[in-house]
């Protein structure tokens, strides 16, 4: 499954809000291949359109997609050196799709800030240098070894140098990997350095309980902002507090809570669905009258990728499978409808998953 990361400086509200995340938690019968592991969150993808499909095909059960995140606590100053559990953290960095990085935008006195005072443009750099010396010290070592390469007469890395310097350059100005332009032959060459620079970022700015509505007015998450523009990074403005509150009620309780608030969803919901669009995420869904159901696929996976998303059998057998666009089937009303309509197509290998088809596979076991 694919997982984000929960990074940030200590007492920023990181557990406050993995805490949320697991409350929240998916019911995890529904999702047996998910890892169990205490700093694993599973959270549920929040979707309007299973909710319709639900509506229209009225199943015995729905199930909506999932999403993990990982409680990375623990980074701090001086990591890349092997302070704090340094090292160890910056591993399971490596292991992530994308990085969540939680940031303080909240002041209170009662809780101390590690250098004194709230400043979150501080914060983040403190927290992307490490990051970014993990990175040098994986860079250098590849263009050594790229270099001996080339003098032992083998010119293909010649432009694997190129590459790995112009990204070098860019640390030395305090500019993440993901600020460098690469085409994707250059990806490939540095895929195998899981640089952690090179991952999408989102940050969640923090924000005390009485902010929620205002977020945008907080002056410290207006700084955020100006700061993730230069990087091409999202901003979600949250409070972790709330959301620990949040996360215990559930239907009309929850609905209400949410309007004293004057929130249209929950700050969690519009993080996961952020943190999906961050790492370039499809949904396609199944619709049968046992179960209606979400599942997630990258962008660009091909049929059979996305039957096995369901079971490794799924495509190991591959025949073909029958699609219908998700807005196609609710305006015809029904499956029928759709073939009625001509709607309903039948694709091969190498069709490419679109993001909301409606999908049944036809398989050998
Ligand atoms: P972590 O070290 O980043 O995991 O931070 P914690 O989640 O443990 O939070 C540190 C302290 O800040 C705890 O006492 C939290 O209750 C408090 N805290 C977290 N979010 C907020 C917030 O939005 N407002 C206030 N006032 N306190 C918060």
């Amino acid at each position: 499954a694919l997982k984000a990361g929960i990074v940030g400086l200590p007492n920023v509200g990181k557990s406050t809000l993995f805490n949320a995340i697991t409350q929240a938690g998916a019911e995890s019968a529904n999702y047996p291949f998910c890892t169990i592991d205490p700093n694993v969150g599973v959270v549920e993808v929040p979707d309007e359109r299973l909710d319709k499909l639900t509506e229209l095909v009225q199943p015995n059960k729905t199930v909506p997609t999932a999403f993990e995140f990982v409680d990375i606590a623990g980074l701090v100053r001086g990591a890349s050196k092997g302070e704090g559990l340094g090292n160890k953290f910056l591993a399971h960095i490596r292991e992530v799709d994308a990085i969540v990085h939680v940031v303080r935008c909240f002041v209170d006195e009662n809780v101390t800030h590690v250098d004194g005072k709230v400043n979150p443009v501080s914060d983040i750099q403190t927290i992307n240098l490490e990051l970014i010396l993990a990175d040098l010290e994986s860079l250098e070592k590849r263009i050594e070894r790229s270099r001996k390469n080339i003098k032992g007469g083998d010119k293909k890395y010649a432009q694997e140098v190129e590459v790995l310097e112009r990204i070098k350059e860019a640390l030395y100005e305090d500019k993440p990997a993901r600020s460098v332009e690469l085409t994707d032959d250059e990806r490939l060459i540095v895929r195998d350095l899981h640089l952690l620079t090179l991952k999408p970022v989102l940050y969640a700015a923090n924000v005390g309980e009485d902010e929620v509505a205002t977020a945008d007015e907080n002056p410290y998450v207006q700084q955020v902002r100006e700061f993730a523009v230069a990087e091409n990074a999202e901003v979600v403005p949250i409070s972790a507090k709330v959301e620990a509150e949040i996360a215990e009620l559930e239907g009309e309780d929850k609905a209400m809570f949410l309007e004293e608030l004057g929130l249209q969803e929950s700050g969690l919901n519009r993080l996961i669905k952020a943190a999906y669009r961050l790492l370039g995420l499809y949904t396609y869904f199944t619709a049968g009258v046992q179960e209606v159901r979400a599942w997630t696929i990258r962008k660009g996976t091909k049929a059979p990728g996305a039957a096995g998303v369901i079971h490794t059998d799924f495509e190991r057998g591959f025949i073909r499978a029958e699609v219908v666009a998700y807005a196609d089937l609710l305006a015809a009303g029904s499956m029928n409808g759709a073939k009625e309509r001509g709607q309903l197509r039948l694709e091969g290998k190498e069709y490419l998953v679109q993001d909301g088809d409606v999908m049944h596979f036809r398989f050998n076991v």
